[in-house]
């Protein structure tokens, strides 16, 4: 059993569920196959009515969900709403474009007809982490099921229990499994499972890539980030700009992979931008219950994370905003700037994921944008300027999946855009036609050269060159 504690109150069981145990993987991706071989058959058309009422079901009980997801994760209540509310928006995203991306395309010329079809993988695992459970579980589960696979989803032990409501709303041939590690690698190693997608740490999707490699099961991951907020020696330090930037690096607690996780600020104008985001830090962020009212920031995940956030908090460092919370009956951590630490300190070298953030000088544009695109990984990054176009030409020079001007954040996310790292922070893409894409392989048909639809056969045709 998976007992799952309100990290803000951590005597508090929120609720359970049933660890799957290897064989109940075993059974449960059989069953998922089963449901796939009538689902791939089923019209598109009625695959997207079971999304839609989906969608219509999570809305319906969307005050529910987000007290119950801000009871598990410890984020605040109006993220969890956020969240949630963006994923009943990406499944009727995902309903309104699928006929398009998964149509036929017919390629007619001299040399004959080709049909290119859009066909599903079968069963699709999908494995998920535990701070956005809820939205980037659907990222996988609405276009896979929509382009006709069945889906095993394997959320985070430390936030089960939203989604196992959500995937029982929706239905279908979506299935659930429970556990850590070993649900997650019985899962991917399973000889059912087709395609595997993954969002996580680098240590789980090394492992998930390994176990699907040996299988030769396609895969894609999406995996860490260590944005960097550049600002340019032109840009304002104004109270807008500052709030924004503040919220960029504590929402969910810098939990969030696509957080702001270095600051960079000329060496000149160091001092001025630490008074200005601790003024800023004063106005928007309150560390508090998620579940009480102007709270801006809820505690970490877990005893684990309270522990490495607070060994980070050294050096030159500051504490920032209202901090109403007892570190002592949650896992709060006081939300903290560091200035100037070393470059190769952990906290600049590595994902943190921690409301514990770096700021630190920098003396040239060639400078900082080396230091930006250093590391391994490459997820968002942002940059700051009173000069758009200025901000716009230093955009293209990070190594990024994607970039922001004059703000870092998540409601800067576009349904039009791919999201996605670029180095090791990630293969393959979420939202846009490339998330679509993703569930589903391609296979030709070679029509015979005279071939029209219904029409009667024909002879002959161009001989083409065998490969
Ligand atoms: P994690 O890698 O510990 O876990 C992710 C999922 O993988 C969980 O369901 C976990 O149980 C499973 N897992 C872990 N090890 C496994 C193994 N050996 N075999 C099979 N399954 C395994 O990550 P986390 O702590 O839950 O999430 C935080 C990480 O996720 C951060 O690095 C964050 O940046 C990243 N993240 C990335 C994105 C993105 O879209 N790029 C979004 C959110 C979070």
């Amino acid at each position: 059993m998976i007992s799952r504690e309100n990290p803000a109150r951590f005597d508090e069981i929120v609720g359970s569920v049933a660890e799957s145990s290897p064989n109940e993987v075993d059974a449960i991706v059989w069953a998922a196959d089963a449901a796939y071989r009538q689902w791939s058959v089923t019209p598109i058309e009625e695959r997207l009515a079971l999304l839609t009422a989906g969608a219509e079901a999570i809305e319906d009980a969307l005050a529910e969900l987000s007290v119950l997801l801000a009871r598990e994760t410890g984020k605040v209540l109006g993220d969890c709403r956020g969240e949630i509310g963006f994923a009943v928006r990406y499944l009727r995203w995902v309903v309104a474009h699928a006929i398009e991306a998964y149509a036929d395309e017919v390629l007619d010329d001299e040399l004959g007809l080709l049909i290119k079809q859009h066909k599903p993988y079968g069963v699709v695992a999908a494995i998920t982490p535990w701070n956005a459970p809820v939205i980037l579980s659907m990222l996988k589960i609405a276009p896979a099921l929509a382009a006709g696979n069945a889906v095993v989803v394997k959320p985070s032990p430390l936030a089960p229990l939203t989604l196992n409501r959500i995937v029982r709303l929706i239905g279908g041939p979506l299935r659930i499994v429970h556990g850590g590690a070993a649900a997650g690698a019985a899962l991917v190693g399973h000889e059912l499972v087709r395609k595997v997608a993954f969002t996580g740490g680098a240590a789980g999707g090394r492992a998930v890539a390994a176990l699907a490699g040996d299988r030769l099961t396609p895969s894609v991951l999406e995996l860490g980030g260590n944005d960097p907020a550049v600002f340019l020696d032109d840009a304002p330090f104004d109270d807008a700009s500052m709030d924004r930037l503040v919220m960029a690096t504590f929402a969910t607690s810098g939990q969030v992979c696509m957080a702001a996780k270095r600051l960079y600020v000329p060496s000149f104008k160091i001092a001025d931008f630490v008074d200005a985001y601790r003024a800023a830090a004063a106005r928007v962020l309150v560390t508090g219950d998620p579940l009480a009212d102007g709270v801006t920031m809820g505690p970490v995940i877990s005893a684990a994370a309270q522990e490495s956030a607070t060994a980070m908090r050294r050096g030159d460092f500051h504490d920032l905003g209202i901090f109403d919370a007892d570190e002592k009956t949650g896992y709060f951590v006081r939300p903290t700037l560091v200035v100037s630490p070393a470059s190769n300190d952990l906290i600049v070298t590595d994902e943190q994921f921690a409301p514990v953030v770096p700021v630190l000088g920098y003396e040239s544009e060639l400078s900082v944008i080396e230091m930006s695109n250093s590391g391994e990984l490459g997820l968002g990054a942002s940059v700051w300027s009173a000069d758009e176009d200025r901000a716009v030409a230093f955009a293209r020079r990070f190594e990024a999946g994607f970039c922001f001007i004059n703000t870092h954040n998540r409601t800067g996310m576009s349904l039009r855009a791919p999201f996605g790292g670029v180095k090791r922070s990630g293969w393959g893409r979420e939202y846009a036609s490339e998330g679509l894409a993703e569930y589903v392989q391609t296979c030709v048909i070679h029509a015979p050269a005279a071939y029209r639809p219904g029409a009667p056969p024909q002879a002959g045709g161009p001989a083409a060159y065998p490969v």
